[in-house]
């Protein structure tokens, strides 16, 4: 993968581009591809945002969603877009499973593919051009550079600084966790005075829910979480039946494993949920835990050092016990 440096004198030479992202995309997916999307339009690329699977109703407000193709809705129409693609931006994930059906077209696609991401251990040798940097909050802030470094910082708009600041505050937990440097803050007040409306965009992403998931949240708290003092760590396992009596839908769990790591003392928040294919975990921690490892080697996963993911294909129960056996190993850790 050579340096994305070396891209930016091609930019100007207009292609068909495809954006994609990693399934079930969140803030920063979606804020990062569509900001990204915005600017290429901008310089006269036919531009295409490929989503792998669907996602939450609350980006829907997003400039530029309705553009959006969804793979697993579209597939025909996505491989051939994909297939005559002559350039492939692929953002916010390190490894391409992460775009699940849309792995193979990606690889099979001979065109110059680009990786924007800031997730550990990147695959490298899938990609022709990019940045990898775990230091950045957001894939969001590393657009943001992508245009300023390459010289096309008259080209951010309104439309352009609305999506990157959703997937700076969404990833950053609203500018608290510790990637947010001085220099997200610096980015934040440039892309203020291009023009957006932070109070629009909180409300938009934070208070857009319907009743059944505050239910479905409080059932949570009171009914499915385990707090294990002795290790410091929180765990909540979500049954498909809760699922199905709520309503849940895409987005409707995001954040829920924050939760855990509220109570004092708790370093590590753990979440698994019940979903129709696989049973997906998510992994938040606090100070020097790091939970990349943790779900890399257990959990078929990765992420940061501080939030991770990863699947089972066990029962939810057998997974929880597993959980339950191999955190006992890291008791010291957890000290
Ligand atoms: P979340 O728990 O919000 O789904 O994910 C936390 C972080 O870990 C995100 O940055 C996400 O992209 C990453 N992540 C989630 N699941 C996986 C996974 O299965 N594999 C890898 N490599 N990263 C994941
Ligand atoms: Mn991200």
């Amino acid at each position: 993968m050579k340096n994305i440096i070396e891209f930016f004198p091609h930019l100007t030479e207009l292609k068909k581009v495809v954006i994609t992202t990693h399934q079930k995309p969140d803030g920063d997916a979606m804020g990062s591809a569509l900001g990204l999307y915005h600017f290429l339009h901008s310089l006269g690329h036919d531009v295409t945002v490929i989503s792998p699977t669907n996602w939450a109703d609350f980006l829907d407000w997003m400039p530029g969603t309705k553009t959006v193709l969804d793979f697993e809705m579209n597939r025909e129409k996505a491989k051939n877009i994909i297939k005559e693609a002559e350039l492939i931006f692929c953002l916010d994930f390190n490894i391409l499973h992460r775009t699940k059906n849309m792995e193979r077209p990606i690889e099979d696609a001979k065109c110059i593919k680009i990786l924007i991401d800031h997730h550990q251990q990147p695959q490298e040798e899938a990609f022709n051009y990019g940045i990898s940097d775990s230091n950045k909050s957001s894939t969001c802030e590393m657009i943001y550079d992508f245009i300023v470094q390459s010289g096309h910082s008259d080209k951010l708009n309104t439309d352009i600084a609305t999506c990157l600041y959703t997937g700076v505050m969404t990833d950053t937990g609203s500018f608290r966790f510790p990637s947010t440097k001085a220099s997200v803050h610096r980015m934040v007040a440039h892309l203020k005075e291009i023009g957006f409306d932070h109070t629009i965009i909180h409300e938009n992403i934070y208070d857009n829910f319907l009743e059944n998931r505050l239910r479905f949240i409080g059932n949570a708290l009171l009914n499915r979480m385990d707090v294990l003092y002795e290790y410091n760590t929180a765990v909540m396992f979500i049954p498909k039946s809760d699922i199905l009596k709520y309503d849940i839908r895409t987005g409707d769990t995001e954040g829920l494993v924050n939760y855990l790591l509220t109570i004092q003392g708790i370093k590590f928040g753990a979440i698994v949920i019940d979903r129709d294919e696989e049973r997906k975990w998510s992994f938040r921690s606090k100070g020097n835990f790091d939970v990349n490892t943790f779900a890399r080697l257990h959990f078929e996963g990765g992420g940061h050092f501080n939030a991770a993911g990863g699947r089972s294909s066990d029962s939810l129960d057998q997974t929880v016990k597993k959980f339950y056996q191999i955190i006992k190993q890291y008791e010291n850790q957890l000290q």
